[in-house]
């Protein structure tokens, strides 16, 4: 009987493992069901989308070279996928397991739906060990990042990686699908992904283009990672996030190479799998903060504050801080930012201009293509210092300072233009007469780090 295989965010041919025991066990029919009311406000942001496209278009020409196709649907997932089932007569879904909490409960609907008809096997294959996996002594999960990465790097290497299945063969009638076209996923008027073109190769074959370019790299990595000016980072997330590449391909192609720069990259692929760790014990994680008492703290309209301005600045790259700027323009531009620029980004919002995180949690989903629901959860949770792990609310990053300390001179001119007359000296904090049509700053760093302090300490009646 035909096999269904359910694609999610695993858009790879190799080292697949539901596509991978599909393949053994029959003709496969690989589905990708574009759901996109089941998110709610985590549906796929306007730069996920065009990824998405794009990705989609890559495995469905891999999938053509193979003899095969995928079938691609909109609406409810498991309804669609239970409706496939029953019209071909196949007997199983297998998926890739995702830990998102909407996933979780279509993967419960689809059980459902499926009924004594067919059965759905979910498969482990997207992080380095399945969430949950690793545990206390006690055999609860961890909490915190720092023991939760020593344990799981004692179970390292992660398993062994999967080729592409020797054969798929086809089913001997293919259900209907729709036009990659017709879902609109990519924008027409204006166009504004030619920078997301620009920057990117997306798919597989990119993936693997780019990891083997990284192997080269990764020794240089400890230093570089934190210079935006630099391409010192793997820029692997997109594709991870979308499981273009496994981590345990990443992680066994790198392995080999000794030394401090392997060393820190492997600590923050684990980050990664901490993030999912994290959004399987609080599924509201990237919604809802961890430590409570903090509504008082951000300016807040419902009393009286009025931050629309200010989180418009930000988001267009108009703070008159040229580090926060740039960041906000590369991500417009590429959807991507370098990750020191997003903790400094990030830190502006919610210390300097007091605004909730939630708000740049869902601009960076709308804007990254490697939004991801845990990392960028976990992430914007840790900088605001609401989240399970340490309270950095109080530790507020200097822009400028950090700026001229990673040496930030060269991406500054490539993002913010109007400053790149600037020499190096100037360009962190660019002198009055030389700004030009540059905006001037919206709050200044020390009246704002003081009203940050005062809010948080006000917060607990201190
Ligand atoms: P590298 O430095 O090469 O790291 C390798 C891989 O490890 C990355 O591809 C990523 O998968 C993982 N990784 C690295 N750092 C982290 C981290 N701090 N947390 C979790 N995983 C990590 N990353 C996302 O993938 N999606 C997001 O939506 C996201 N949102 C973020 C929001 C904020 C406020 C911050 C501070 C960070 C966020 N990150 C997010 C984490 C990090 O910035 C990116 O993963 C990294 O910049 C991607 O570039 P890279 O692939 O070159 O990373």
């Amino acid at each position: 009987a035909p096999q269904i295989v359910w694609l999610r965010r695993d858009l790879r041919l190799a080292d697949q493992p539901a596509l991978h025991a599909a393949a053994q066990a029959g003709p496969v029919i690989p589905v990708f069901v574009l759901d996109e009311a089941r998110a709610g406000d985590h549906a796929y942001g306007g730069a996920a989308r065009v990824w998405l496209h794009h990705s989609l278009d890559s495995l469905a020409r891999s999938f053509g070279s193979r003899h095969s196709r995928i079938v691609l649907r909109r609406g409810d997932a498991p309804q669609i996928l239970a409706a496939i089932a029953a019209q071909t007569g196949a007997r199983c879904v297998h998926a890739i397991r995702h830990y998102e909490p909407w996933w979780k409960e279509a993967e419960d609907e689809l059980r459902d739906a499926l009924g004594e008809d067919a059965a759905l096997e979910l498969y482990d294959g997207n992080y380095l060990l399945p969430p949950g996996a690793v545990t206390t002594g006690s055999g609860d999960p961890y909490k915190i990042y720092t023991p939760f990465s020593k344990s799981l790097l004692e179970r390292m290497p992660p398993r062994d990686t999967l080729g592409e299945p020797g054969t798929i063969s086809s089913p001997e009638a293919w259900p209907e699908s729709d036009d990659l076209d017709d879902w609109n996923l990519l924008p027409t008027d204006p166009d504004w992904a030619g920078g997301i073109r620009d920057f990117w190769h997306i798919g597989e074959g990119a993936a693997q283009e780019r990891l083997a370019q990284w192997s080269e790299s990764v020794a240089e990595y400890d230093e570089a990672r934190n210079l935006p000016s630099e391409d010192g980072s793997s820029r692997l997330s997109p594709h991870l996030h979308w499981g273009e590449i496994s981590p345990a391909q990443v992680w066994h192609a790198l392995k080999g190479r000794r030394g401090q720069g392997w060393q820190t990259f492997a600590k923050e692929l684990i980050w990664r799998d901490y993030a999912q760790n994290v959004i399987d014990q609080f599924p509201d994680y990237a919604r809802t903060g961890y430590r409570e008492g903090y509504d008082e703290v951000w300016r807040n309209p419902n009393r009286g504050h009025l931050i629309a301005e200010d989180l418009r600045a930000w988001q267009r790259g108009m703070t008159g801080y040229p580090i926060v700027d740039a960041g906000m323009r590369q991500l417009w531009r590429t959807g991507w930012m370098h990750n020191r620029v997003r903790m400094i980004a990030a830190s502006f919002l919610v210390k300097h201009l007091l605004i909730d995180w939630r708000h740049g949690e869902q601009w960076y989903w709308d804007c990254l293509v490697d939004a991801d629901y845990a990392n960028n959860g976990v992430n914007w949770q840790w900088i605001a210092g609401t989240g399970v792990d340490s309270n950095m609310f109080v530790r507020i990053m200097a822009p400028l300072t950090q700026s001229a300390k990673f040496a930030a001179g060269d991406y500054i001119r490539e993002f913010v233009p109007e400053l790149a007359h600037l020499c190096d000296a100037d360009i962190h904090d660019p002198p009055d007469g030389e700004r030009g049509n540059y905006p001037a700053r919206i709050v200044e760093h020390r009246e704002a780090r003081e009203r940050a302090l005062t809010a948080y300490r006000d917060s607990r009646g201190e």
